[in-house]
C-alpha cells in the first residue's frame, strides 16, 4: 500500500478536486468486485485495487487530509485513523462509496441521505363538484378535508410531555441499515424506529406516538374562471400531516363541471338550443335567451328562419383561464313541429296549405325525386 496516490487515482499532484473525483468514480467502477467476479484470482486483485483506490480518494477528497499527506506522505495516516489497516480497516465500508457514486447517477430518488423520507404525509385527493357557472366566473371554493394535523400536544413530536424522542439506538438516527452481502452494501429501514431514525420511550397521549391526529381542516380554494371539467389543482403541503414532525403531503383537488340544463360546453364554446314555433320562425321576431353572465340576450330571428340554424355571440361563452379571451356563444333554434292541436286550428291549417307553396327546401326536395324516377 505504498503506493503514491497521486499515481494511483492517476491524477497529477495539482489536479483539482473535481479530477480528483471524477478520476475516483472511474476507478471505482472499473475495480469494483462486483464488476470482476468469476476468476477467484482477478476477483482478489479487483477487490485489493478497489480498496486501494478507495483509500487514496478518502485522503485526497479532504483538504486538510490532503495537505497532510502533501507534506507528510502516508506515514500521516499511518497507525489508527479511517485508514483500511487501522482499526476500522477490518469493516470496511463499499456503502459509502457507492452511497456517493449511486447517489450521483440516479439523482438520489428524492430519498434523503439519511433515509429518514418515511415520515412524510400522505397526498390527499378532494373530488370537487362545480357548477358550469362556478366555472365561467371563477369561484372561492370551501373545501373540508378529513385529514390529520399534527399533534398540538406533543407538537409533533409523538413522545409525551416532558419526554424527548431519543436517537435510535440501532441506526444512531440514520433511519437506515447497512447489511454486509458479499462485496456489496444494502440499505433498508432500521427494524428498531422503522426509518424514523427516533424512539419514543413515552408516546403522546393523544396521538398515541404518531405526532398527528385526525381533524377535519376547512380550505379555500381559488378556482380561476374558465376551469375545465378534470382540472387538477395542488395545495402543496395541505395533505395529510407527516408523522412525527415529518413534512406534509400534497392536497390535490379534482374538478368535475356539472352538467348544465341548458347549456353545453364545447373547449371555451358554449352551446344552447333554443325552441320557438312555428310561426315564430315563419314570421320572424325578437326572442331572449340567457347567457352565462346571468343576463339574457335578444336574438332577432329573421321570417322564414328554418331549423337548425346557428346564431353567435361573440364572446359570450367561456373565459379562457390565464387569458383575457373568451369563446362564443352559439344559439341554435329548433323549430317546434305543433301537436294536440284543436279541429279549428287543423282546420286553418289545412286553409293555410290551399293558399300556395310555402316550403321552399321540400320544393326543391320533391321536384329532385321527380327527376330521379324520370318523371
Ligand atoms: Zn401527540
Ligand atoms: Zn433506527
Amino acid at each position: 500500500m505504498s503506493q503514491d496516490y497521486y499515481e494511483l487515482l492517476g491524477v497529477s499532484r495539482t489536479a483539482s478536486a473535481d479530477d480528483i473525483k471524477k478520476a475516483f468514480r472511474k476507478l471505482a467502477m472499473q475495480h469494483h468486485p462486483d464488476r470482476n467476479r468469476g476468476d477467484k484470482e482477478s476477483e482478489k486483485e479487483s477487490e485489493k485495487k478497489f480498496k486501494a483506490v478507495n483509500h487514496a480518494y478518502d485522503i485526497l477528497k479532504d483538504p486538510e487530509k490532503r495537505a497532510a499527506y502533501d507534506r507528510y506522505g502516508a506515514a500521516a495516516f499511518e497507525g489508527g485513523g479511517a485508514g483500511p489497516n487501522g482499526p476500522q480497516g477490518q469493516g470496511f465500508d463499499f456503502g459509502s462509496v457507492f452511497g456517493d457514486i449511486f447517489d450521483e447517477m440516479f439523482g438520489g430518488g428524492g430519498r434523503g441521505r439519511g433515509g429518514r423520507t418515511d415520515t412524510r404525509g400522505q397526498d390527499l385527493r378532494f373530488n370537487l363538484e362545480i357548477t358550469l357557472e362556478q366555472a365561467y366566473g371563477g369561484t372561492d371554493a370551501t373545501v373540508r378535508v378529513p385529514s390529520s394535523v399534527s399533534c398540538e400536544v406533543c407538537q409533533g413530536s409523538g413522545a409525551e410531555a416532558g419526554s424527548k424522542p431519543q436517537t435510535c439506538p440501532t441506526c444512531q438516527g440514520r433511519g437506515r441499515l447497512r447489511a454486509q452481502q458479499g462485496f456489496f452494501t444494502v440499505e433498508r429501514a432500521c427494524h428498531t424506529c422503522h426509518g424514523a431514525g427516533q424512539i419514543i420511550d413515552k408516546p403522546c397521549r393523544t396521538c398515541a406516538g404518531q405526532g398527528r391526529v385526525r381533524r377535519d381542516k376547512t380550505l379555500k380554494v381559488n378556482i380561476p374562471a374558465g376551469v375545465e371539467d378534470g382540472t387538477r389543482i395542488r395545495l402543496s403541503g395541505e395533505g395529510e400531516a407527516g408523522a412525527r414532525g415529518g413534512p406534509a403531503g400534497d392536497l390535490y383537488v379534482f374538478l368535475s363541471v356539472r352538467r348544465h340544463q341548458l347549456f353545453e360546453r364545447e373547449g371555451a364554446d358554449i352551446h344552447c338550443r333554443v325552441p320557438i314555433s312555428m310561426v315564430q320562425a315563419t314570421l320572424g321576431g325578437n326572442i331572449e335567451v340567457p347567457t352565462l353572465d346571468g343576463k339574457m340576450a335578444r336574438i332577432n330571428i329573421p321570417a322564414g328562419a328554418q331549423g337548425g340554424h346557428q346564431f353567435r355571440l361573440r364572446a359570450k361563452g367561456m373565459p379562457i383561464v390565464r387569458s383575457t379571451q373568451r369563446g362564443d356563444m352559439y344559439i341554435e333554434i329548433n323549430v317546434e313541429t305543433p301537436t294536440n292541436l284543436t279541429s279549428k286550428q287543423k282546420e286553418l291549417l289545412k286553409e293555410f296549405e290551399k293558399a300556395g307553396k310555402t316550403s321552399p327546401e321540400s320544393e326543391g326536395f320533391f321536384s329532385k325525386v321527380k327527376e330521379m324516377f324520370g318523371g
